[in-house]
């Protein structure tokens, strides 16, 4: 152990929580409430928040009260920090008459050190009494976002927070949120009087998430191949837009072996809470939802979120692959995109309720993402630069890990725009493509598309290449599809190409095989040697066994990346368990010697 003990928090954060360092700029905020101040803290999911009001929580005298909006979370957040050691507890409407008063017993003999509660339950009057006859610590504030009556995440029992600086002017308010944009920002200040809070800004890089953008093809078969070679048996979400695409995605993968199960809003809401248990607490499951699917994941190992339809915006987008590798271990946000997905997502903008200036917004954040999609640059210097923050080019996204080729398909793209122009601006792509391949269909015939001279000439490019030149053309805006009937019409802009007045660069589909090439991900860990598969297996059963005989999610017991660190380093003592990370005092002294044991035994 370093020399900590002069540094209050640092040692608190190896003794207790065995971290070796702090990460970001935790610290700055630990020191800054421990002392007393007002902070409000922005970071990405996974960022580690839950420290910066933990950790002063300890240091200060009393206890803290956190309010969070989510009943489950709650649960696994006292369970996680008993584990450690913590003096910790809920109050919530899961609690019989008893329990409570168990509970409130120990906050008014300050026997504890952060009480979780609901923000409904703080605001009522018997629990602004109670918390007059405790010692409060701090308030923290979590998911403070929830205050703001134009996000999506609104709770109106938020709006009645500002009480408690009013009644507890002399106790210290830190509010945290993972959502960035600045009117919220703005809103989280007034709403919650903390104007002389300090604000922390973190950099909303998520750095071990893989942005992954690819051609769709066969989408559910795609799917299928992702999952299976790049995480068998790991927990992911996928994302599709319907509630029936969502049922039929996870039969057919519970079909194909997969663990999958749905989540949407349609379904009754005893068997959406039961599918939302097993993917918190048990390994390896896949939940297929829609975006009903959200607030209230906290798993911290979720190793993979896919989208199998384009979400409506890149903050819909960051937000939903956020939910991957929370744990700060590698994790994949992968993504498939097609034509299709571009005339559905424009086609439910034009039919939506709501003026022209408001489908306008819609339309600039579907370009936005559209951009991303058809990016051949870095994924994450755009997805940053779209949040307003500067980065360089990442290594860590299909773009870097295999600059896309791109070719020049100015031929192409007068090809295909007079092929629209010919038939009457009346078709989709499939007849499109039929027509350049000189495919003899029914309907060519039958509108005499045969005798065309655009019929054929497209021959020596294939059915997917076809594909993703329409595709394209209609994200650079060149073509535009017809929204009641998705037939693919021109634009202002399409004159130009058919002229031959500017020419089009279109990436190039990536293969199957380039993708093969790309260097395969190894489990990161502290020490940066590779953990030995058969004794993480070991550990992994261990303490799936360990986390069902106490009832709690095995990332209680034991974060992957602390089992993936114990499995590299096969430690022979105590000590060198304890320089793991991941493993405080509390943990060392409940599992080291059954871990030794079964690493030795
Ligand atoms: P957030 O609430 O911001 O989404 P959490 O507080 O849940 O994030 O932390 C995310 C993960 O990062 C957790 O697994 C936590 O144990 C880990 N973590 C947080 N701070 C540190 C640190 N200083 N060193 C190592 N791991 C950390
Ligand atoms: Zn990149």
């Amino acid at each position: 152990m370093n020399d900590d003990r002069h540094d209050p928090p640092l040692h608190l954060l190896s003794s207790v929580f065995g971290h070796p360092r702090f990460r970001g700029a935790q610290e700055e905020i630990v020191t800054h409430v421990a002392g007393g101040g007002d902070a409000l803290v922005l970071m990405p999911t996974g960022g580690g928040k839950s420290l910066c009001y933990q950790l002063p929580a300890l240091l200060r005298d009393g206890t803290a009260l956190v309010v969070s909006p989510l009943i489950a979370l709650m649960q696994d957040q006292v369970a996680a920090l008993t584990q450690l050691g913590v003096r910790a507890a809920f109050l919530n409407s899961t609690l019989d008459g008893q329990q409570v008063n168990t509970v409130e017993r120990a906050l008014r003999e300050g026997r504890l050190d952060l009480l979780y509660v609901a923000p409904e339950r703080l605001m009522m009057p018997r629990m602004l009494q109670l918390l007059d006859e405790a010692r409060i610590a701090l308030f923290a504030i979590d998911e403070a976002h929830c205050v703001s009556q134009w996000g999506h995440d609104f709770r109106p029992e938020y709006l009645q927070l500002s009480v408690l600086h009013e009644r507890f002017p002399a106790v210290p308010r830190i509010a945290l949120t993972a959502t960035a944009d600045p009117q919220t920002r703005a809103e989280i200040i007034t709403r919650l009087k903390l104007d002389d809070a300090r604000v922390f800004v973190s950099s909303f890089d998520r750095p071990n998430i893989r942005y992954t953008i690819v051609d769709k093809q066969d989408a559910r078969a795609q799917l299928l191949r992702f999952i299976r070679e790049d995480h068998p048996n790991e927990a992911g979400i996928v994302y599709c837009l319907s509630r029936k695409k969502v049922d039929e995605t996870a039969a057919w993968l519970a079909t194909q072996g997969v663990r999958a199960l749905p989540y949407h809003a349609g379904m009754d809401s005893a068997t959406r809470a039961a599918h939302q248990a097993r993917f918190q607490r048990e390994e390896g499951i896949v939940v297929v939802a829609t975006i009903a699917f959200g607030m209230g994941i906290d798993k911290p190992d979720v190793r993979f979120v896919a989208h199998l339809d384009l979400p409506k915006s890149i903050e819909g987008y960051y937000q939903e692959t956020g939910r991957a590798g929370r744990d700060g271990d590698p994790a994949d946000a992968w993504m498939a995109y097609g034509l299709a997905d571009v005339v559905q997502q424009r086609r439910m903008i034009d039919m939506s309720e709501g003026g022209e200036a408001f489908k306008r917004v819609l339309f600039t954040k579907l370009e936005a993402l559209l951009g991303l999609a058809e990016s051949a640059g870095c994924r994450r210097v755009r997805l940053l630069d779209y949040f307003g923050e500067a980065s360089s080019a990442c290594g860590n996204c299909d773009n870097c890990l295999e600059p896309p080729q791109t070719w020049d398909a100015t031929e192409a793209a007068r090809k295909a725009l007079s092929a629209i122009y010919r038939t009457g601006q009346r078709f989709g792509a499939v007849h499109l493509i039929d027509v350049l391949r000189g495919r003899s269909t029914q309907r060519t015939t039958q509108w005499n598309h045969n005798q065309l001279g655009v019929f054929g000439v497209g021959a020596d490019i294939d059915e997917a290449g076809w594909r993703n030149v329409f595709r394209q053309l209609v994200a650079m805006g060149y073509a535009r599809p017809d929204y009641e009937f998705g037939a693919l019409q021109l634009t202002g802009q399409s004159r130009a190409v058919l002229k031959g007045e500017v020419s089009v660069h279109m990436r190039r589909v990536a293969t199957r095989k380039a993708k093969a090439e790309k260097p395969r991900r190894a489990t990161v860990t502290a020490g940066g040697a590779p953990p030995d598969a058969a004794l993480l297996e070991k550990l992994r059963d261990w303490r799936y066994v360990e986390a069902q005989s106490q009832s709690v999610p095995a990332f209680v017991i034991f974060h992957d990346a602390t089992l993936a660190g114990i499995a590299a380093a096969n430690p022979k003592t105590l000590a060198d368990l304890a320089g793991i990370s991941g493993i405080g005092a509390k943990k060392l002294e409940r599992y080291g010697a059954a871990i030794l044991e079964l690493l030795h035994g």
